[in-house]
């Protein structure tokens, strides 16, 4: 069989492009690598910056996405995609997976992209418990008390900044002495006097049991340890894309993103990528969503010219 279309992936963009691509009348399959649909989202706590759903649990908008694609009927296999090969001079995609082959017209890549870790004693645990990796998304929780952000990217000085208003103690923790963000952002961190830098330090374990407690950190200089306490912790250290299986034949940019724009286009047609997994401005579940209908929405244009 070929289908209309497949989708790689489950996350909000996944499960959008599902439900977008049942009310199209395509026949559409989804294949998800995890047991539990939902992408990043069901590791959320609580989702506040969802409109029209304050404080949702990140567990329950996960299902709630996937319940709407079910009842729409979409088809959703639980298999690890291997590589992507095309057919027919390219008007097949063949999906090769680690069980069962399957074919296409058009794909939707919604694989999503994961927080890079620390990888440091405690950070799995304490993930959602005072620990989190996105500051838009959880500071408000934390408003009026002091939280740390780690890494010295655009996202950590924004993240910085954000939680600065509305946080009592903000302490930015970077492996060495300068910021790679942006300089606007820099002067912008200097400006507000609840902000301190710990420079050339590291985290080197998260300590609490059933919440944050405080962290260990070392200066990398002089070799000293100690603790620092903090309500909150914020790991802004990069992301890292789920795209190693497509670079035989997508362009991706330096950061392992699918390089394509808002309408999911990407380099080779009849192919288009959705969510986190593109270059794109901002990743939160809400521009997630919004991908996945772009994408399918493509996918029929596409689909007209076959
Ligand atoms: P990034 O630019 O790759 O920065 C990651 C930061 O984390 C770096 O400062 C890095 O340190 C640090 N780091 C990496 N691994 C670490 C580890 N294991 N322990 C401690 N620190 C670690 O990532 P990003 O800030 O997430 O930004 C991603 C991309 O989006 C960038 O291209 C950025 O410019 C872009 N972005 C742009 C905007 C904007 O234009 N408004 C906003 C957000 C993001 P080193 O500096 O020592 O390498």
């Amino acid at each position: 069989m070929i289908y209309d279309v497949i989708v790689v992936g489950s996350g909000p963009a996944g499960l959008a492009a599902a439900i977008y691509a049942q009310r199209a009348r395509l026949s559409a399959l989804v294949l998800e690598k995890e047991y539990m649909s939902g992408g990043q989202v069901v590791n959320t706590y609580e989702v506040d910056n969802y409109p029209g759903l304050p404080e949702i649990g990140g567990f329950e908008l996960g299902m709630k996405f996937r319940e709407h694609a079910e009842k729409l009927g979409a088809r959703f296999i639980n298999i690890e995609v291997r590589h992507i090969e095309l057919e027919d001079e390219g008007r097949v995609k063949v999906v090769y997976t680690d069980r069962e082959e399957y074919r296409a017209r058009a794909l939707v890549l919604a694989m999503g992209a994961r927080h890079r870790k620390l990888g440091v004693p405690g950070e799995e645990n304490l993930t959602g418990m005072g620990v989190s990796y996105c500051a838009t998304c959880d500071g408000a929780f934390f408003k009026g008390r002091t939280v740390a952000v780690v890494g010295g990217g655009d996202v950590a000085a924004e993240d910085a900044l954000f939680l600065a208003r509305g946080c009592a103690k903000v302490f930015l923790i970077h492996r060495r002495d300068e910021l790679r963000a942006a300089a606007i952002l820099q002067e912008q961190l200097k400006k507000h006097e609840n902000v301190e830098f710990l420079w050339d330090t590291e985290v080197i374990g998260i300590v609490g049991d059933d919440h944050l407690d405080c962290l260990k950190i070392r200066n990398k200089k002089d070799g000293s340890e100690r603790m620092l306490d903090v309500d909150g912790l914020f790991i802004a250290v990069g992301t890292i894309p789920d795209t190693g299986f497509i670079t035989n034949i997508l362009q991706l940019d330096e950061g392992g993103y699918i390089i394509a724009g808002e309408d999911g286009k990407t380099e080779i047609p009849g192919i288009f990528a959705a969510g986190d997994v593109r270059t794109k401005q901002l990743r939160q579940i809400v521009t997630a969503v919004s991908d996945g209908a772009n994408a399918i929405t493509s996918v029929q244009a596409y689909l007209n010219t076959l």
